[in-house]
């Protein structure tokens, strides 16, 4: 069933067990002789690769040379690919201990015929892993981008906006609401861009930009307590690498930097 290169991940509660070398995985037969209490396990496929993930009992602990560490503290720890599985591995395992149990009616759910889901042999309710869809957004502004500092980020830190789309929402619709909401202005031209998993503990980033129509930035001083238009050449600590976020501020810094080059 293992294959020796087979990549493994081990969950402690919201810890994630970090190898001497992502490259050099423990296999799933070592895993199972190091930790004898595996309370629950499940496999997925990523790209062209199969991966497995094993939740242990609370108290494990990590083995001679290893450590347990917050996923969000592995960030940057080994790489984009090892992070990318181990959030993928981290919201199976959310899903798989948070549908035990039937929401509508509470009996014991079992394994779904077909789906990666849950069923309940009492209701017949399925119960799939929870996936909360967040759009975040770069406001374009002539030459600059709408930089905002959230309530909850590190002193100093300015991002894009983003926020949870409601139910009966179209993904432009959020878009539109959160800026309305959290600034004050208004936009138009929304457009796609990118997504990226956000395993903390299910979220899907849904990246958009948009361009400023009207209004002037009234932060909600709730969630929002700071922003401002800011150029490529000036601007607050923004996001670091790997997140949708800085990729949005990057890409959107790149056009406004190309366009100013074609003007020369
Ligand atoms: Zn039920």
């Amino acid at each position: 069933m293992n294959s020796a290169n087979e990549p493994c991940f081990v969950f402690r509660g919201n810890d994630v067990l970090l190898p001497s070398l992502p490259e050099a995985p423990v296999s799933g037969e070592t895993i199972r002789r190091t930790f004898p209490d595996i309370i629950r396990e499940g496999c997925f496929t990523k790209g062209r690769d199969a991966c497995r993930w094993f939740e242990v009992a609370p108290e494990t602990p990590a083995p001679e040379g290893m450590t347990f560490s917050t996923l969000r503290g592995t960030w940057g720890t080994f790489g984009d690919e090892w992070f990318v599985r181990a959030g993928h591995a981290y919201q199976l395992r959310e899903g798989e201990r948070t549908t035990r149990y039937c929401s509508r009616c509470g009996a014991t759910t079992g394994t779904h015929a077909t789906d990666r889901a849950k069923q309940c042999p009492s209701c017949g309710f399925v119960s799939y892993p929870i996936i909360n869809p967040v759009v975040i957004v770069a406001i374009m502004k002539g030459d600059t981008i709408l930089l905002a500092r959230n309530a909850g980020f590190p002193t100093g830190r300015h991002s894009v906006i983003a926020g949870f789309v409601e139910a009966g929402e179209t993904l432009e619709e959020t878009v539109v609401r959160e800026i309305r909401e959290e600034v004050s202005i208004e936009v138009r031209d929304v457009a796609y861009v990118a997504s990226q998993p956000w395993p903390f503990p299910h979220s899907l980033m849904i990246g958009f930009r948009a361009t400023w129509a009207s209004g002037e930035i009234r932060p909600d001083g709730q969630e929002i307590v700071e922003a401002g238009w800011y150029g490529p050449d000036s601007h607050p600590d923004i996001p670091p690498h790997g997140s949708i976020s800085r990729r949005l501020i990057d890409a959107a810094f790149a056009d406004i930097r190309g366009r100013a080059g074609g003007n020369i």
